[in-house]
C-alpha cells in the first residue's frame, strides 16, 4: 500500500479513577494494613471472616475485628506466565487464596514464588509488606512462601510498623481511589488519515461532496445528507470564525491549562464544518462569536498526524464577522 494511502492506527485510553468510600468494616481493614497488621472480623456464627465484611453470608452484622495471621496456607491458585500492567508483580507468579492463621475463610492476593515448580496447594506464606504504605490493599506487597528468613522480615516489618503506630495520629481511612480504564486501538480510516498526515505538514484537509458541495472537516467517507462520497479533498485556510464557544471553569485531570480558559468551535474559511479547539491569548471573558481567529502551530519537530499540531487558535485581530456569515453553521 502507498504510504499515502496507510491507515494510521494509534492507542487510546478511556480512564477515569473513581473516589470510593470504604465504609468503617473496610476501612479499619485497610488502616490494619497501614499498620502492616492483617485483621478479620468475627461473624454471628464465632467464625473469623478475612477481609472482613459488615455483614456474614446469613445476613447477620459482623461484630469486632480479629487480628490474624501474618502466616497463612495456599487454598488454590492460578499461575500468571505474563503479567499485565496492573498486576502486582512484573514478573510471573500466582493468584492465590490464602487462609490466614486464626482465619475461617481465604483471601485473595498474590504469591511471590519465583517458579510454577514453588507453588503448591497446602504451603505456607507470610507477607511481604511496601515499605511506604497508605491504606490500601496493595500495601500488602505480596504473599512469599514461609522461610525462617521470609518470616524474621515479615514479624519485623510488623514490629516496626506497631511502633511507628503507637504514636500514629493518621486520620482513619475512609476512601481509596479506584482507577478504571480501557485500553483500545483507535482506527482513523482513509479519510481521516489523510487529514491527519496532512497536518503533520502544517496543512488542513477536508473533504468535498460533489453533491451539496458542502467541504466536511474532518473529512468523512460520504455525505450524511446525500448519501455519496464526498471525498474530494479541498485544502481550508488555517484561519476563520469562531462560531460558538464555552469557558471552561471546572478543573479536571486531563485539563490542557488552569481553568478558566476556552474552547471555541471555529468555522475554517473554505469549510463549512467547525472544528474544536482551544483559544489563547484574549481573557475568556473577551471571546465572542464572530471573532477571527487564526491557529498557532506547533515548532516543526513537533508536527505530526493529530490535531495537537495545532497548539490553539489566536484572535487575528481584526474586525468580527457578521452573524449571518456563521447563521448557517452553528
Ligand atoms: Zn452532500
Amino acid at each position: 500500500m502507498d504510504r499515502d494511502e496507510e491507515v494510521l492506527e494509534a492507542p487510546y485510553r478511556l480512564e477515569y479513577t473513581y473516589q470510593r468510600s470504604t465504609g468503617p468494616v473496610i476501612g479499619r481493614f485497610l488502616g490494619a494494613l497501614r499498620d502492616a497488621r492483617l485483621e478479620g472480623v468475627r461473624t454471628a456464627s464465632g467464625s473469623v471472616m478475612v477481609p472482613p465484611l459488615e455483614y456474614d453470608a446469613d445476613g447477620a452484622a459482623t461484630g469486632e475485628p480479629t487480628v490474624v495471621g501474618p502466616g497463612g496456607v495456599v487454598t488454590t491458585w492460578a499461575w500468571v506466565t505474563e503479567p499485565r500492567r496492573e498486576h502486582p508483580l512484573p514478573h510471573p507468579f500466582a493468584w492465590a487464596l490464602v487462609r490466614l492463621d486464626g482465619a475461617d475463610s481465604a483471601m485473595l492476593h498474590a504469591v511471590d514464588a519465583g517458579s510454577i515448580d514453588a507453588m503448591r496447594t497446602g504451603m505456607r506464606v507470610v507477607p511481604r509488606w511496601q515499605d511506604e504504605r497508605t491504606g490500601s490493599i496493595r500495601d500488602l506487597a505480596c504473599f512469599v512462601p514461609e522461610s525462617a528468613a521470609a518470616a524474621a522480615a515479615a514479624a519485623a516489618a510488623a514490629a516496626a510498623a506497631s511502633a511507628a503506630a503507637a504514636g500514629d495520629d493518621r486520620p482513619p481511612v475512609t476512601m481509596f481511589p479506584s482507577p478504571v480504564a480501557l485500553d483500545y486501538t483507535v482506527t482513523a480510516g482513509r479519510h481521516l488519515s489523510a487529514y491527519l498526515r496532512a497536518l503533520a505538514e502544517r496543512r488542513i484537509v477536508g473533504g468535498r461532496c460533489p453533491v451539496c458541495t458542502k467541504v466536511y472537516l474532518p473529512p468523512r467517507g460520504a455525505c450524511p445528507t446525500c448519501g455519496v462520497p464526498a471525498d474530494a479533498p479541498v485544502e481550508v485556510a488555517d484561519h476563520g470564525v469562531v462560531t460558538t464557544f464555552c469557558i471552561i471553569r471546572i478543573p479536571f485531570d486531563a485539563a490542557p491549562f488552569p481553568p478558566p480558559y476556552a474552547s471555541v468551535a471555529v468555522l475554517l474559511e473554505g469549510a463549512d464544518m467547525p472544528i474544536f479547539h482551544l483559544l489563547r491569548g484574549i481573557p475568556p471573558e473577551e471571546v465572542r462569536m464572530g471573532m477571527r481567529v487564526r491557529a498557532v502551530w506547533v515548532a516543526d519537530d513537533q508536527l505530526g498526524p493529530t490535531l495537537a499540531s495545532i497548539r490553539w487558535f489566536e484572535p487575528t485581530g481584526e474586525p468580527d464577522a457578521p452573524h449571518d456569515q456563521i447563521a448557517r453553521h452553528l
